[in-house]
C-alpha cells in the first residue's frame, strides 16, 4: 500500500484544490449548508453553474473518454477530486445519479448518435437524468418488478409505476427498466430504455420525507409512448444493462455526509453526560468514541487499500460493499448518541436553537436512506457473504420460472 501520491497526482490535487478554493466554500464556514439555506429552485441554479464550470475546467468526466467530453485520466484522479471536493459545500448532488449512472450506461449502449445527442449537455449541467429501478414490491430484488412496455409500430407502450426515484421532479431525462416479456424468468424478460420525463401520460408524486424534504417520487405511467429507438442494449436484455448500472450505484453511493467520530468528540467536550460534568468525561462514551474511531480508521485503510488498487489500474473488487455497511451504520450510530446526549432537547431540530447547529438531527434523518440506497445492509452482507468469504450463495428458487408463474408476477 502506498499513501502518497505520484507526481502527477499531486499535481492534479492542487490544480484541484485551487478550482474547488475559487468557488465554493469550505464545509462549516456557513452555519447551514447551501441546500438548507436555498430554495430548491435556487440549488439546482447553484449546481448547474457549478457543474458548468466543473465541466469548464476539466474536472467533470474525469475517467471518461476524450471523445466523450470527458478528461481519459485513470480512476484514481476521480477518487481525489471527490477526496478534495468533499471538504467543501459543493452543490453536486443534483447530478450524482446521472453523471454517476445513467449517463455511464448511456455511453456502455447507446448509439453514436444518441452520445453525442446527450453525453455532453450532462457533463455541462444542462440536464438532469433520473433512475427509474424500484417499484413498490421489487426494491431488492429489482428484477421482479412489473411495469409492463408493450410494442406498438416503432413504439414502446409503458404502464406501471415506479418508487423512490430521486430527482424526478426536477429531471429532465430517466433511464427505466421495463417488463417486455413475462413468458421468461424474471431476469431474461427486462429491456431498459431513455425516456423524456415530460413524455405525455408521466406523472411524478413527490414523497414527503421526515426531515421535511421530498427528495423522491413515486412515477406512474400511463400509456407512455417511447421510441424503441431509445432501447439501451437490445430488447429482453435489461439485466445486463442494469447491472452495469447498479456497479456504477455502488461507486457512487459511497461517502458518508455527516457527522463522524471527530465531530461528536467536539461536541462532547461541552455536552453534559450522565452523571453530571463533561460527557467526554464519561466511561461508556469513551468506549464508545473509541469504537468509532477504530471503525473509522480501518475503513480509512481499506480505501487507501482501493485507491492503491485504482492507482495501478486495478479494479476495486465487492469488499467495497463493506465501506458503505460501516458508514452507514456508523452514522446512524453517532447521530443517535449526538441525539441521545441531548437529552428532551433532541427532538429540536431547527439550527438556529438546536445544540451543534442541529447538525445530528438533519443527519439522524438521513442516515435510514443511507443503510438503503444502492443495496440494503443485507444485501451487501449477501455480497460480502457470497463474492468476498466465497460462502455458499442465497437460495435463488425462482432462477428458472416464468416471471408470470411466480406470484409476485401474477
Ligand atoms: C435515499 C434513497 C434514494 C433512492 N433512490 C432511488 C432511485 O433514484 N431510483 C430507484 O430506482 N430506487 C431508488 N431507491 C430505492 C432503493 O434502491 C430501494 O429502496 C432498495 O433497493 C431496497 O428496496 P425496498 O425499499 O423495496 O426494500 P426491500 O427490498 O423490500 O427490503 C425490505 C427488507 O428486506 C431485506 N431483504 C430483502 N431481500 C433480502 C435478501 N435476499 N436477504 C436478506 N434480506 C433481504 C432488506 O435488506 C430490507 O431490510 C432509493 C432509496 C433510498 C433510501
Amino acid at each position: 500500500m502506498d499513501f502518497n501520491d505520484t507526481p502527477a497526482e499531486a499535481e492534479f490535487r492542487a490544480r484541484a484544490r485551487a478550482f474547488l478554493e475559487a468557488n465554493l466554500t469550505p464545509k462549516g464556514k456557513e452555519r447551514e449548508s447551501l441546500q438548507k439555506r436555498l430554495t430548491e429552485r435556487e440549488y439546482l441554479a447553484a449546481a448547474k453553474a457549478y457543474q458548468a464550470k466543473k465541466a469548464q475546467a476539466g474536472f467533470a468526466g474525469i475517467t471518461w473518454a476524450k471523445e466523450q467530453g470527458g478528461q481519459g485520466l485513470p480512476p484514481i484522479f476521480s477518487v481525489i477530486f471527490n477526496q478534495e471536493e468533499a471538504r467543501f459545500d459543493a452543490p453536486s448532488a443534483p447530478f450524482a445519479i446521472g453523471l454517476g449512472m445513467c449517463i455511464p450506461t448511456l455511453i456502455a449502449f447507446a448509439s453514436d448518435e444518441q452520445k453525442a445527442r446527450f453525453v455532453a449537455p450532462a457533463l455541462r449541467g444542462e440536464e438532469i437524468w433520473c433512475q427509474l429501478f424500484s417499484e413498490p414490491s421489487a426494491g431488492s430484488d429489482v428484477a421482479a418488478l412489473k411495469t409492463r412496455a408493450v410494442r406498438d409500430g416503432d413504439d414502446w407502450v409503458i404502464n406501471g409505476q415506479k418508487v423512490w426515484t430521486s430527482g424526478a421532479h426536477y429531471s429532465d431525462w430517466g433511464i427505466l427498466l421495463v417488463r417486455t416479456n413475462p413468458d421468461v424468468p424474471k431476469h431474461k424478460g427486462l429491456t431498459m430504455v431513455f425516456l423524456d420525463m415530460r413524455s405525455p401520460g408521466v406523472e411524478v408524486r413527490p414523497i414527503h420525507q421526515m426531515s421535511g424534504g421530498s427528495n423522491f417520487n413515486e412515477v406512474y405511467f400511463t400509456d407512455v409512448r417511447v421510441p424503441v429507438s431509445q432501447t439501451l442494449g437490445g430488447e429482453g436484455n435489461g439485466w445486463t444493462v442494469a447491472l452495469v448500472t447498479l456497479m456504477n450505484e455502488r461507486l457512487a453511493v459511497g461517502g458518508s455526509p455527516g457527522p463522524d467520530y471527530r465531530e461528536i468528540m467536539e461536541f462532547a467536550r461541552e455536552a453534559s453526560g450522565p452523571q453530571g460534568g463533561a460527557l467526554l468525561a464519561d466511561g461508556h462514551f469513551r468506549q464508545r468514541l473509541a469504537d468509532w474511531y477504530v471503525r473509522a480508521e480501518g475503513y480509512k485503510l481499506g480505501k487507501f487499500r482501493t485507491m492503491t488498487a485504482l492507482s495501478k489500474g486495478e479494479t476495486p473488487g465487492p469488499e467495497s460493499s463493506i465501506g458503505k455497511i460501516i458508514t452507514a451504520n456508523q452514522l446512524a450510530d453517532i447521530t443517535n448518541a449526538g441525539i441521545e446526549a441531548q437529552d428532551h432537547f433532541g427532538i429540536v431540530t431547527e439550527p438556529d436553537v438546536a445544540a451543534a447547529d442541529g447538525l445530528f438531527q438533519q443527519s439522524y434523518m438521513w442516515a435510514p436512506g443511507l443503510r438503503i440506497a444502492g443495496g440494503t445492509d443485507e444485501i451487501l452482507k449477501n455480497i460480502i457473504a457470497e463474492r468476498v468469504l466465497g460462502l455458499p450463495a442465497d437460495v435463488r428458487v425462482d432462477k428458472d420460472v416464468a416471471f408470470k408463474d411466480l406470484p409476485a408476477g401474477r
